[in-house]
């Protein structure tokens, strides 16, 4: 006997196919609406730390993560001119049989985790939204952009920073916000002696570079910008190149192969915490849509995850929902709140640092490590 019988995923991005294929593992029957006709993802990669791979190891979906992607140790330091300047170990003692980071393109990514949805019996419906939804205590009955009106025991709003379902549980209260950086990324061939990740420190930016398969990396430039909107169209090429003054050798030779603009994919570093609980009755908001958080510990996706496969555990054990709904809150709160703040804490040394101000306190190393280090625990 589970927690609940049947629910409605919202939302078809990373964290809610995972939740989809969470719950219908313990049984419980899943219907997942996405907003987009087709499955639309941008083309470059992400990051999966050990402790995001430990979460997919749970469903099952972590080998074929790393057969599809490009797992890598650490993060090897240079300066802007490309001189190593430290070459830490990476850390996997979160799930000690997987590797500490795996990168991996976000369509494959995608493939991967509609197949594992799909293969274990969810009802996905693209090009649909819920027009509604009416929590009467017993159930939620949600109506459908087509009209249709189905009930479930539980309503799990993924649906991203704009969730609409966190508007209709608490209205304009909570709103992203830009924390004056931006972050540019650009795939390209995978030189063959690369061997891990890599990150170079300029003056005012900071860069990366993500192995996401034997043939392909990705490149990360953080920056600071003035304000919140997106470069794309013709000029995004040229804007992304300009950014990248003051480096020399690989990353200089790299720049210059920057010449796509729709390659370029750009966002703005924008954050977000909802307050505990993400829920009112039978309706619960997870991942982005709860969460969002800048790149800076490579979180986003992996908080998303863990909070579906915790979720599929709790609801696939016995007792009532609202036990599950506070043991969810309990072992997610604090735990995505340290992310979100650490994140915004070394968004804001970097941006003193690319200023130059002087902040004694100021310890990204030192944080970066620790946090890494901490989100290993389980939770
Ligand atoms: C540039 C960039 C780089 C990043 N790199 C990393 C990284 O390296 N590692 C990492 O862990 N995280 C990373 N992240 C964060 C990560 O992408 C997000 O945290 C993650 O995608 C959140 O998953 P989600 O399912 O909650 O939301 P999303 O992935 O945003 O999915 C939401 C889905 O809901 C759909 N939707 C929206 N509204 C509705 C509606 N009303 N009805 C139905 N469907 C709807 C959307 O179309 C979408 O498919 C990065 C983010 C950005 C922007």
């Amino acid at each position: 006997m589970t927690v609940i019988a049947r629910a409605l995923v919202i939302g078809g991005g990373i964290g809610g196919l995972v939740a989809a294929r969470a719950l219908r593992q313990q049984g419980i029957a899943v219907d997942l609406i996405e907003r987009e006709p087709r499955w639309t993802v941008y083309g470059v990669g992400i990051i999966q730390p050990n402790n995001a791979l430990r979460a997919l190891d749970r469903i099952g979906l972590a080998q074929q993560c790393l057969d599809h992607g490009g797992p890598f140790d650490g993060w090897r330091i240079h300066d802007a001119q490309g001189n190593v300047l430290i070459d830490p170990p990476g850390d996997n003692s979160a799930a000690p049989h997987l590797p500490p980071n795996n990168g991996i393109t976000r369509p494959k990514l995608h493939e991967i985790l509609i197949q594992g949805a799909k293969e274990v019996g969810t009802d996905i419906r693209l090009g649909t939204i819920a027009t509604a939804l009416h929590d009467d205590g017993d159930g939620v009955d949600a109506t459908f952009s087509d009209g249709e009106v189905r009930r479930y025991d539980l309503v799990l709003g993924y649906d991203g920073l704009f969730s609409e379902t966190r508007r209709m549980l608490f209205g304009d209260t909570y709103k992203p916000r830009f924390n004056g950086q931006g972050v540019w990324r650009y795939n390209f061939e995978r030189p063959a002696d690369m061997d891990t990740g890599k990150v170079f420190f300029g003056p005012d930016t900071k860069i990366g570079l993500v192995p996401m398969s034997p043939a392909l990396m990705y490149m990360f430039v953080v920056t600071a910008e003035a304000d919140s909107r997106w470069y794309d169209g013709p000029t995004a090429a040229e804007e992304m190149r300009s950014r990248l003054k003051g480096y020399g050798g690989p990353i200089e030779r790299l720049s210059q192969l920057i010449t796509d603009p729709a390659g370029v994919v750009y966002r703005p570093m924008l954050t977000l915490l909802v307050d505990d609980p993400w829920h009112k009755g039978r309706i619960l908001i997870a991942g982005d849509a709860a969460h969002s958080t800048t790149p800076h510990l490579a979180q986003g996706a992996a908080m998303a995850i863990e909070d579906a496969v915790l979720l599929g555990e709790l609801l696939g054990g016995d007792g009532s929902l609202d036990a599950a709904m506070s043991a969810f809150m309990r072992r997610r709160f604090d735990r995505v709140k340290y992310v979100v703040d650490t994140c915004d804490q070394l968004a804001a040394w970097e941006l003193e640092e690319w200023r130059g101000i002087d902040n004694p306190d100021a310890d990204q190393g030192g944080l970066l490590h620790r946090a890494t280090h901490a989100l290993m625990a389980d939770y």
